[in-house]
């Protein structure tokens, strides 16, 4: 297959991209006319809650903690043919979009039970020719992974699915021991670990204690933290200490723009602050830095499409990053080239420059995973 005239990211000029064996074999000069089409790494999504996208609660949330109020009625309710649809339905868009790989937080608790990965690995299943799809078992606020029933539970959910553990931090009675237990359980199980913290705002700041037992147990690497909006606000001693500790740990911390912009600081009034973790300080500091989509149109979150064009774009004008490596690297896992001997996951998006991507963000777009065209039906059915 060869990818005529297209613009790539880092490279002046147009170029041919041929492609075979599910890798690049060439990328060469194209004599074909002007390139009105943008070839990059396809995305990864490393937050997203397939398991609850598009299930809204009675009301707009108020706030995070109403949000985490409404999800248990939603929760209740849910079928694991429900959940099976919603996964479906998220991981088409995600896929339409340009996605070939997303990491999904699955609920484990006494209130849904195996419903979510049950209905999450078989979505997984049906869509396993056009996703890489990563299931963190997540162990909500109802699941504390200090006591027999949630470790029991969380090694259940590995041993049925799951790929990585992980927990929301601040709803826990004990936050820092909760999340300890998850690391241990991370290193008894062999499995990477990925948290939500620090979504509170400024009333509580634990990442730094995280970082802290990361480093203690070396689990360089293996760690992710999301949201880390207290980050933001933490005075700037201790949030510079924090930062050179996320590097020297390697912590992947995952901003959220749009999820942070529409429920922190929210009240009576305009929001002062904009939520958002400082990237442009971790992206200096050289912690690796992604930008996911998180709640799509559901309680927590009532927009969304699943494209991380828009979390590039919400990046950008949130967090003032303007440097297109650091967008690319944010929507694509550390990639942001298109060089030959890659594995042909690629999108085609229809726009001349980076620029034009992130500001009109167009459908439908040409997706390739491992060399094989994976979306025309969907974007056909747009
Ligand atoms: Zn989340």
């Amino acid at each position: 297959m060869r990818i005529e005239c297209v613009v790539l990211p880092g490279a002046k000029g147009a170029f041919d991209v041929d492609i075979a064996g599910g890798s690049i074999q060439s990328i060469t000069p194209s004599l074909s006319g002007d390139p009105v089409r943008l070839l990059l790494p396809a995305f990864v999504d490393l937050h997203m809650h397939a398991d609850r996208a598009y299930a809204q609660g009675p009301r707009a949330a108020r706030s995070l903690e109403d949000a985490v109020e409404q999800v248990e009625a939603v929760k209740r309710a849910a079928t694991e043919e429900d959940i099976f649809g919603r996964a479906c339905k998220l991981f088409r868009r995600a896929s339409a979009h340009g996605t070939t790989g997303l990491r999904t937080h699955v609920d484990i608790d006494p209130v849904v039970g195996w419903k979510p990965l049950n209905a999450v690995t078989r979505a997984r299943r049906q869509f396993e020719e056009v996703l890489d799809v990563s299931i963190v078992a997540f162990a909500t606020a109802h699941l504390d992974p200090r006591s027999a029933a949630g470790r029991r539970t969380v090694a259940e959910a590995v041993a049925g699915g799951a790929d990585m553990i992980g927990t929301v931090v601040p709803f826990h009675e004990d936050p820092i021991a909760s999340s300890n237990a998850i690391l241990d359980l991370a290193e008894e199980l062999g499995v990477d670990a990925d948290f939500h913290i620090d979504e509170k705002g400024e009333s509580q700041f634990l990442l730094e204690e995280l970082t802290d037992a990361c480093l203690s147990r070396k689990m360089h690497g293996r760690v992710t933290a999301s949201h880390c909006c207290a980050l933001a606000t933490a005075p700037p001693e201790d949030a510079a200490r924090t930062i050179a500790k996320l590097a020297e740990a390697r912590m992947t911390v995952i901003a959220l723009p749009a999820l942070n912009l529409h429920l922190q600081d929210r009240g009576i009034i305009t929001p002062r602050r904009r939520g958002i973790a400082p990237v442009r300080e971790m992206l200096d500091a050289g912690v690796p830095v992604r930008f996911g989509s998180d709640n799509v149109m559901d309680v927590f979150y009532p927009y969304g499409d699943a494209d991380p064009l828009e979390a590039a774009f919400l990046a950008s004008i949130t967090g003032h990053v303007d440097d297109e490596t650091a967008l690319l690297r944010g929507v694509c896992n550390g990639r942001s080239r298109v060089e030959e001997g890659m594995v042909a996951n690629l999108v085609v998006v229809e726009a001349a420059s980076w620029n034009e991507a992130i500001a009109r963000r167009p459908l439908p777009r040409t997706v390739l995973r491992r060399g094989r065209r994976v979306t025309e039906e969907e974007n056909d059915q747009r």
